[in-house]
C-alpha cells in the first residue's frame, strides 16, 4: 500500500493509530465514537506547502471554509494571516465568531440573497465573487440602497474539464457557476457602468479534488486571456483569484503539491507578463481533508452470502461523501492485528445503522475486525463535519484537535436535546 493518508501526522506506533502523539484509541474512550480527530500539525504542513511556492509574489490565501467551518480551524488559519472564502451569509457569521477579518472575506455562490448582500457590504468585505448578470444587477441596488459600493470580482467560467467526478467540475459550459467565458467581456463592461459597483478583481474555480496540474494550467491561460482583453478597455483588473480544487490522497492519488502546482503556474504568469500582479488562492480540501480522520466502533459483524457487512457506528450523516459521490475513503483499524491478514479474509462493506442502502462508507474492503474494534476513516477532515446533518435523528459527532501530545475538544456531541431543541408541538 502507499502512505497512509494523512502521514506522517496519522501514523501507527507499537501497532497503535495516533494523531501526532495522541492514541486514538484513548481519544475514543474518553470522548466516545463516531469522533473527528484533527491534526494542527497536519493543517500547518498543508498551508506551509502553499507558502513554499509564494516566494517574492503577492499572493492571499483565502481558505474556502465549507470544507471545515468550525470554529477553531477558522481561528487557526485567520491566525496565520489567511482569509475567507465563503458561500453564505452563516458562514460570514461563523468567520466573525472566531475572530476573522472581514475585509479579508470573498463571497462566492451563485444564489445570494438580497439579506446576506446586506449583511456582508455591511462587514465591509474584500470581494464579492458574482456568479451572473442578474446578481450583478441586484447587487449594484442593494449597495445603492445602503449608500455604499460594492467590491466586485466576476467569477468566470473558463470551460475546461478539471476530469474529477461530474458532481464536483463546476468549471465546464454545462454547470451552474459563473459566468461564460465569452460574455465576460460585455458583463465587465457592463459591471464598470454600474454606479454602486467597483471592479476589483476576476476569479474561477473549475472545480474539486483535481489531480493534474493541465486544468490549472488551461484555466489560468484562459482567465489572463480576458484580463488583457477586458484592461484593453481602459478597465483595471486589481487581483486575479484562481480558486481552490487541488486534490488530496483519499487511496492511492498523487495530486501535485500545492508549492510546485503554483512555481509551475507563476512560471505560466511571468511569462505572459502577469507574475507580480496581485493573486488570490481559495484552497479548501487541501488544507484540511488529510488533516482528519474519524474514529468509529465495529457494532456488529454480519456475514451474508455474497456480502459481509461490517457495521459501524458512524454514518452516511457524518460521512456523506460516499453516499453522495461514491467517494472512496481509506479505513483502517485503530489497533493493528497481531497476525497478518489471511488471504482467504473476507471482504467487508463497511456500513453505517441509517435506513438507506446509500449508507455505506466503503465497499469490499479487506479488514480483519471483530465486534467492538475500533476503525479510522481517513481524509476525513474536509467535506465531512461540515456536511453533516441529523438524518434519522442522529446527534452530530464530537471533534477534536490534537497539538502534539495534547488535545482539545473543539466541538461538544449533540445531544438529543439540541436535536429537539428548534421544535414545537401544535397544540
Ligand atoms: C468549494 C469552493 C472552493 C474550495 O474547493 P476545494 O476543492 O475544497 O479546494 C473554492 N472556491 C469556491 C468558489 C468554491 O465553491
Amino acid at each position: 500500500m502507499t502512505n497512509l493518508p494523512g502521514a506522517p501526522f496519522f501514523h501507527y506506533h507499537a501497532g497503535e493509530l495516533h494523531a501526532e502523539d495522541v492514541p486514538l484509541r484513548a481519544l475514543a474512550e474518553a470522548h466516545g465514537t463516531p469522533l473527528f480527530v484533527y491534526s494542527q500539525a497536519a493543517l500547518q504542513a498543508a498551508l506551509d506547502a502553499y507558502l513554499a511556492g509564494f516566494a517574492g509574489r503577492n499572493v492571499a490565501v483565502h481558505y474556502a471554509m465549507k470544507a471545515n467551518s468550525n470554529l477553531s480551524i477558522l481561528r487557526f488559519f485567520a491566525e496565520r494571516g489567511c482569509g475567507f472564502d465563503i458561500v453564505s451569509g452563516g458562514e460570514l457569521a461563523r468567520v466573525l465568531a472566531a475572530g476573522g477579518d472581514a475585509a479579508k472575506v470573498v463571497f462566492s455562490g451563485v444564489g445570494k440573497t438580497r439579506a446576506e448582500m446586506r449583511f456582508a457590504l455591511e462587514q465591509g468585505i474584500a470581494c464579492f465573487n458574482v456568479e451572473s448578470e442578474a446578481e450583478l444587477e441586484v447587487l449594484n441596488s442593494v449597495a445603492a440602497e445602503l449608500g455604499l459600493v460594492a467590491p466586485v470580482s466576476l467569477r468566470v467560467n473558463p470551460d475546461v474539464d478539471p476530469q474529477t467526478h461530474p458532481y464536483i467540475s463546476t468549471g465546464l459550459k454545462n454547470n451552474k457557476f459563473g459566468i461564460a467565458h465569452d460574455r465576460a467581456l460585455g458583463v465587465f463592461k457592463h459591471a464598470a457602468t454600474l454606479p454602486a459597483i467597483a471592479i476589483k478583481g476576476i476569479d474561477c474555480h473549475i472545480g474539486s479534488q483535481i489531480t493534474t496540474e493541465a486544468p490549472y494550467l488551461d484555466a489560468l491561460d484562459r482567465l489572463l486571456d480576458l484580463v488583457e482583453a477586458v484592461e484593453a478597455e481602459g478597465i483595471a483588473i486589481g487581483h486575479i483569484d484562481c480558486g481552490g480544487g487541488l486534490g488530496i490522497q483519499y487511496r492511492d492519488e498523487q495530486p501535485p503539491q500545492a508549492g510546485a502546482l503554483w512555481q509551475k503556474l507563476f512560471a505560466r504568469a511571468d511569462a505572459r507578463g502577469f507574475g507580480q500582479r496581485q493573486f488570490l488562492i481559495e484552497p479548501g480540501r487541501s488544507l484540511v481533508g488529510n488533516a482528519g480522520a474519524c474514529v468509529t466502533e465495529v457494532l456488529y459483524l454480519k456475514p451474508g452470502e455474497d456480502k459481509h457487512f461490517c457495521i459501524v457506528d458512524a454514518a452516511m450523516n457524518d460521512l456523506p461523501r460516499p453516499a453522495m459521490y461514491e467517494a472512496y475513503h481509506t479505513i483502517a483499524p485503530v489497533c493493528k492485528a497481531s497476525a497478518p491478514l489471511p488471504p482467504d479474509a473476507p471482504l467487508y462493506d463497511v456500513v453505517g445503522p441509517v435506513c438507506e442502502s446509500g449508507d455505506w462508507l466503503g465497499r469490499d474492503r479487506a479488514l480483519q475486525v471483530a465486534q467492538g474494534d475500533l476503525l479510522a476513516v481517513f481524509s476525513a477532515g474536509a467535506y465531512s463535519m461540515s456536511m453533516a446533518s441529523n438524518y434519522n435523528t442522529r446527534p452530530r459527532a464530537a471533534e477534536v484537535l490534537v497539538h502534539g501530545s495534547t488535545c482539545h475538544i473543539i466541538r461538544r456531541r449533540e445531544t438529543l436535546e439540541d436535536l429537539l431543541a428548534a421544535e414545537t408541538m401544535k397544540a
